[in-house]
């Protein structure tokens, strides 16, 4: 495809699952794209390695201690790349002249400021960090508004949506959207009563059965929280109220998702669970360009099934909705209280169960109040995290 100067990417959490998936798209497009910029947060040596091979002008760490590990391992790779350590430095090199696109690929509520700074700066914003749009999904998407830039989802299934309804300008309304349709793998314990999750280990859950995704990811997709995140992510990017957003347990994973229209129409967006497809939408668009995924073999695969979630053994979606209803302060406590607690699950310092268990908990024990500034959305985020902390030191196991 055909462009003036070569897109300069600035990859935020490119360590992780997302991150090199995204390289590997850039890769495949020396002439077109670049990435100036690649930022983590705490492992060092991977960052290194990357640098080598991609060689951006920018690299930053997020842990400040990590700096000069950063900096004596650039030097010694022979790297003219700048070292760079801080969330303050990350954010910075997010909104700053040498990136015009931005990959936000950093894990949880942690990539809410870079993402924000990203928006402020009017940066083509390929979203792929949920959490973000959960806890502070009106004031991001006003933000990117009013500085003009442009957000791409790279969540599979919004990026189906995005692809359905050829953008996110037109509002919902005006495209003629009737309902927006979630696909859901259902996750490595779909088909489990509650009971059967009791006991389950954290190597079980992040064993998803068609992504490869980092481990909080992995554990959302098997508690189905992540599909609540999901709810809350498409009501803030296509503006549609939770009553017209259905969930649909599909196995297979081919279908990302599906946009019913006013006349009957329904379009989905299929592919192969690869996210090299839907980073090359948003790298390229509204051009297609090479992923490296393959096409659907649909008579290989032989059969899409679709089933309705289980909500009694997966509480996490129905908590996500009720949040998404309350409004407010509701979804960051969500957010927030769910993060800790998957952290502590992949610890091994909580059972499985105790995930809603606690998610329910800091819903119920803080007040849900108007939130529309982001002081009282970190405000009720630092709560969450607070309560939910204290909540596990009491239960019997840890
Ligand atoms: P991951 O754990 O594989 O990678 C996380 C990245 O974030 C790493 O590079 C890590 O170094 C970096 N990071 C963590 N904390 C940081 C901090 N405080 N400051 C800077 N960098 C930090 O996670 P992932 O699976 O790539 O997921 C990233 C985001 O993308 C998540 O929000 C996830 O929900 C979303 N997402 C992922 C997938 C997927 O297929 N992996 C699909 C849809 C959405
Ligand atoms: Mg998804």
């Amino acid at each position: 495809f055909h462009q003036d100067a070569p897109r300069r990417v600035a990859i935020l959490g490119a360590t992780g699952s997302i991150g090199t998936s995204a390289l590997d798209v850039i890769a495949r497009h020396p002439e077109q794209m670049r990435a100036s910029v690649l930022a983590a947060g705490n492992n060092v040596d991977a960052l290194v390695a990357l640098c080598r091979s991609h060689r951006p002008k920018h690299a930053a760490i997020a842990d400040p201690a990590l700096f000069q590990r950063l900096r004596d391992g650039l030097r010694d790779a022979g790297l003219a790349t700048e070292a760079h350590a801080g969330a303050t430095a990350i954010d910075a090199l997010a909104a700053g002249d040498a990136c015009d696109t931005v990959v936000a690929a950093i894990v949880g509520a942690a990539g809410l400021s870079s993402t924000l700074a990203a928006a402020r700066a009017g940066k083509r914003l390929l979203l792929a960090n949920k959490e973000s749009l959960v806890l502070a999904g009106e004031l991001l998407t006003r933000e990117a508004a009013a500085a003009g830039a442009d957000i791409i989802p790279i969540d599979s299934e919004h990026n189906a949506i995005f692809q359905c309804l050829r953008s996110r300008d037109a509002s919902v309304e005006g495209a003629g959207v009737r309902r927006i349709l979630l696909t859901a793998s259902g996750g490595p314990f779909r088909g489990r009563t509650r009971a059967e999750l009791e006991a389950v280990t954290p190597a079980q859950a992040v064993a998803h059965p068609k992504w490869s995704m980092g481990p909080k990811i992995s554990v959302d997709s098997a508690t189905l929280m992540n599909k609540g995140l999901e709810v809350i992510e498409a009501h803030h990017l296509f503006g549609v109220p939770g009553a017209r957003i259905d969930v649909l347990v599909h196995p297979q994973s081919l279908v990302h998702s599906l946009v019913e229209f006013i006349d009957g129409s329904t379009l989905a967006q299929l592919g192969l669970p690869d996210m090299r497809t839907t980073l090359a939408v948003g790298l390229g668009w509204p051009r297609r360009i090479e992923s490296g995924v393959a096409g659907l073999d649909l008579l290989a695969q032989g059969r899409l099934d679709f089933e309705a979630p289980d909500l009694d053994a997966f509480p996490c979606l129905r908590l996500a909705w009720q949040a998404m209803e309350a409004g407010g302060s509701a979804p960051a406590i969500l957010n927030a209280a769910n993060e800790v607690a998957v952290s502590a699950f992949l610890q091994g310092r909580i059972g499985f169960l105790s995930i809603p268990a606690l998610v329910e908990h800091a819903l119920s024990a803080l007040p849900h109040m108007a939130a529309d500034t982001l002081d009282a959305l970190l405000a009720a985020d630092a709560r969450s995290r607070q309560v939910t902390t204290t909540a596990i030191a009491r239960l019997p196991h840890a």
